[in-house]
């Protein structure tokens, strides 16, 4: 963990200080090596959140994008379940930053316990899949003008769409392309629609973490990602040629879970 607490205030790890565990409230100690990122671990190496995953300088620095009071949020479910999501903004939304593999079971039950999670998965982990994933945005058809949306025909052939492909994420592959956030594109998988294909956009890095630090991450969801997820989702259905032309469509339909659990939020927001 990036955080402790010390006296009821987040602190970061520093040599020698101990400090409180914030989701099981036991004592942790700093580890400040030379191997690993700084951090604070359970004594006896007790890890009492199962999902929790070794820190990386990927993960700090992705962290680190976003204020401190949203980073490390212990989340917990009404059965009392709880997790410590790495991210999670004012507007509700939890960002993963997934460094490891996930099998889909634990995915799922991911997907499930946090109502809107965003992955943002390390595209660097294995050598090959930069390689793959580049290889089927070469063979991609771009579906409109800008190109900015990508029709993958065999998405069985990257190893990294395969696994995280899936109907109720938003999936961002983070290949780390360059150091700069304003130059480096994050790589967005649009939610399932069928499994012989799948399709992809991209934005800056830049333009992600400033959506969410303003609180505007909901309108590039309702604007952009829905309307055009709807869209592909009834041309495959009627299987139509895809037209250039994606518009806003007045009735959104499918990509439900979002959608209602957007609903549930506005509503307990205006009772406040
Ligand atoms: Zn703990």
């Amino acid at each position: 963990m990036k955080y402790a607490l010390i006296n009821g205030s987040k602190a970061e790890a520093t040599k020698g200080e101990k400090g409180l565990c914030p989701s099981c409230n036991s004592e942790v100690i700093a580890r400040c090596g030379e191997v690993k990122v700084n951090h604070w671990a359970h004594i006896g190496n007790r890890n009492c959140d199962p999902w929790w995953e070794n820190e990386t300088e990927w993960h700090r620095s992705w962290k680190d994008k976003f204020p401190v009071e949203w980073q490390e949020i212990v989340h917990y479910a009404e059965n009392g379940e709880k997790h410590i999501a790495d991210v999670k903004t004012q507007t509700g939304y939890v960002l993963e930053f997934q460094h490891s593999f996930l099998n889909p079971e634990e995915r799922g039950s991911r997907n499930k316990f946090y109502s809107e999670l965003v992955w943002v998965v390390d595209g660097n982990r294995r050598k090959t899949d930069k390689k793959q994933f580049k290889k089927v945005i070469e063979e991609s058809d771009a579906l409109n003008k800008e190109s900015t949306i990508l029709r993958v025909c065999f998405p069985e052939e990257c190893r990294l769409i395969k696994e995280w492909q899936d109907k109720n994420a938003l999936v961002f592959f983070d290949f780390q392309e360059t150091t700069e956030s304003n130059q480096s594109r994050l790589w967005f998988l649009f939610p399932e629609i069928t499994t012989s294909e799948a399709y992809l956009s991209y934005l800056s890095k830049q333009k992600f973490i400033e959506l969410h630090n303003e609180n505007k991450f909901e309108e590039l969801v309702r604007n952009n990602i829905l309307p055009i997820h709807n869209k592909l989702l009834e041309e495959t259905q009627s299987c139509h040629k895809i037209s250039s032309n994606y518009g806003n469509p007045n009735n959104l339909s499918g990509f439900d879970r979002f959608e209602s659990n957007r609903q549930i939020r506005q509503r307990s927001f205006n009772r406040l």
